[in-house]
């Protein structure tokens, strides 16, 4: 059985996304179909509008996604129809180099659904990052669909499928942040504020907030900033020093994806200290740093690919956490917005106006 329903959909590079009927196949081996009761609208999503990811147009968007398993393939084991997911886009092989070297957050294989989605002409939907979330139903590997505590509400819960487990991730997996750090945050838009919350939650001391946005200055304190720094306004690699006795902080996230955030970070670091960059930025860009404060300041640069997550370890921790207090994913949803409502929030979210604007199904 196919199932005809409506989706988001970007047709060429620049022109406004249309929603359009879309075809759903019944899940075949290793996939289900979930109902989609809630997708964020995430900054990849106008990336891949934009022509910034590749050119396999036409895209079905959104990939923050909480739902419901409305059925299941025939192999499919782990998954019960019923069950209450949040979707992820790293799904590992458990087979590749890196899954086989106990390494799975770099899984190289990361499955899919197999079967596409359609226009109803029969044209193949490329999946914005395997998953398509603004659509009444979408079809994902099995693996993808991580059972989370239905206790929390779509809208919240399907922001960890992306930007907020990114960011979170970035301080707690890969900057490893512990108690007792000083911790920089360069960007707070959803991705630096889930950053902040997590080196929060992790233990750290210090947590500075850096935007040239006061409004973004004012939500990264919702979720624990104990300094901010306007950085339109003063030098933020100084007034990080200044607030750490002169010596830089012992981990730096650029949450923003530019040369020159990634400049400040690199400079804003203690000795020692790790440098995490979770910014995405545009192939384009290139930065020269000196070889020597490089080799000199030793620690660590890293790069953080959706917060070296594992989702189906970190997807259910980060509901629980919500759920008891300790971590409010509600500060996320800005705004809940129709299915026909995605084009405007681009816009929104341009702005800044918002930390995420959220689809509801
Ligand atoms: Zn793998
Ligand atoms: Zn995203």
């Amino acid at each position: 059985m196919v199932h005809e329903v409506r989706g988001v959909v970007a047709r060429s590079t620049g022109e406004p996304v249309s929603v359009e009927t879309v075809l759903v196949p019944d899940p075949g081996p290793g996939e289900v179909l979930v109902t989609v009761q809630a997708c964020g609208v995430c900054h990849t999503d106008l990336h891949y509008r934009e022509g910034g990811i590749n050119d396999d147009f036409p895209f079905l968007l959104g990939h923050e996604v909480a739902g419901v398993v409305e059925a299941i393939g025939d192999d499919v084991t782990d998954t019960a129809v019923g069950d209450y997911v949040v979707l992820a886009w790293r799904a590992p092989c458990g087979t590749c180099r890196a899954c086989r070297r106990g390494r799975p957050w770099y899984c190289f294989d990361s499955a899919n659904a197999i079967q596409p989605m359609t226009l109803a002409d029969g044209t193949p939907l490329s999946a914005a990052l395997g998953i398509g979330g603004f659509v009444e139903k979408t079809l994902v590997a099995a693996g993808q669909a991580v059972k989370v505590d239905p206790a929390a509400r779509p809208e919240a819960a399907g922001l960890i499928g992306c930007g907020v487990m990114a960011g979170f991730g970035a301080a707690v997996n890969t900057g490893n942040v512990g108690r007792g750090d000083s911790v920089a945050v360069i960007g707070c838009g959803g991705v630096g504020n889930a950053a902040i919350a997590g080196a929060s939650l992790a233990g750290a001391r210090m947590v500075i907030a850096v935007d040239i946005d006061p409004r973004k200055l004012e939500w990264a304190r919702g979720v624990g900033a104990t300094h901010t720094i306007d950085s339109s306004t003063v030098d933020p690699v100084e007034a990080i020093r200044e607030l750490t006795d002169g010596f830089g902080a012992d981990v730096v996230i650029e949450a923003v994806g530019r040369p020159e955030t990634y400049r400040q970070a690199f400079d804003a670091r203690d000795l020692a200290g790790t440098l995490v960059q979770v910014g995405v930025p545009d192939p384009s860009m290139t930065i020269e740093l000196p070889l020597i404060d490089l080799f000199g300041k030793g620690g660590a640069l890293k790069s953080s690919w959706y917060g070296d997550c594992l989702p189906t370890r970190d997807f259910p921790i980060l509901v629980d956490l919500h759920l008891s207090g300790k971590f409010d994913l509600d500060h996320f949803v800005s705004e809940t917005i129709g299915i026909d409502g995605v084009e405007e929030a681009f816009g929104r979210m341009q702005r800044g106006e918002v930390l995420r604007s959220v689809v509801v199904l």
